[in-house]
């Protein structure tokens, strides 16, 4: 299966992509996890991604493409693949289609998560991640047993820069510009679901499956 899944900041992609990859045994594919992780290994590509991650702007398509065709053509992703976070414009939908084609593959299926913008600010606002394991928690809906503490490996909790109030607004304003003409283009590939992102962590991810598998 070859999945792209795509909503807005704070929907929840990374949350559903992580299960849906221990349930179906498809490796997930973060943009946004493999760029941070560069940022904090200070690589080339990360420091040419930092600056506009840290004013929550997207990372040239170039590049983000670069990423991709390295990352989606390595053994491990022969049987599929969850994209997490990509693509978010347009010429990285057609730069997919393009690396795809040249390896003869195609995307199965695309999943949109809508959510209100109320609650996306809210979901962002309360939104910490775990500085050593990623684990990502919500203080009013899936709080850490301890304050400030990761309950998978005790790491700090912190807050990511592009999550505090200043940029919540640029990302959200980004998604509906760049990010949401990507309805139309796959719906006109036959190939996209749009499914409600609200409610709890696991009634959203049994609305996924339930698509996915009927
Ligand atoms: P995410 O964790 O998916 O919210 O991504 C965090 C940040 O990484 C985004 O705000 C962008 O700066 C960058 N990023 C992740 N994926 C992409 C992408 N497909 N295109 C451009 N920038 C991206």
């Amino acid at each position: 299966m070859r999945l792209v899944l795509i909503g807005p900041p704070g929907v929840g992609k990374g949350t559903q992509a992580k299960m849906l990859a221990e349930k179906y045994e498809i490796p997930q594919i973060s943009t946004g996890d493999i760029l941070r992780e560069a940022v904090a290994e200070g690589s080339c590509l990360g420091e040419k991604a930092k600056k506009y991650m840290d004013n929550g702007e997207l990372v040239p398509d170039a590049l983000v493409l670069e990423l991709i065709e390295e990352t989606v053509t390595q053994d491990q992703h022969d049987d599929g693949f969850i994209l997490d976070g990509f693509p978010r414009t347009i010429p990285q939908a057609e730069g997919l289609d393009c690396i795809l084609d040249r390896h003869d593959l195609a995307l199965d299926e695309v999943v949109v998560l809508d959510l209100d913008e109320s609650v996306i600010v809210d979901r962002l606002s309360s939104r910490r991640s775990c500085i050593d394991c990623g684990a990502i928690y919500n203080l009013k809906t899936n709080p850490p047993s301890e304050k400030g503490v990761c309950d998978k490996c005790g790491g700090e909790l912190i807050q990511r820069d592009d999550d505090k109030p200043e940029t919540i607004h640029n990302r959200i304003e980004i998604y509906k510009n760049q990010t949401e003409p990507l309805i139309d283009y796959y719906s006109g590939k036959g190939v996209l679901s749009r499914l409600d992102g609200s409610g709890s962590i696991n009634e959203v991810q049994e609305r996924i499956r339930e698509d996915l598998e009927s």
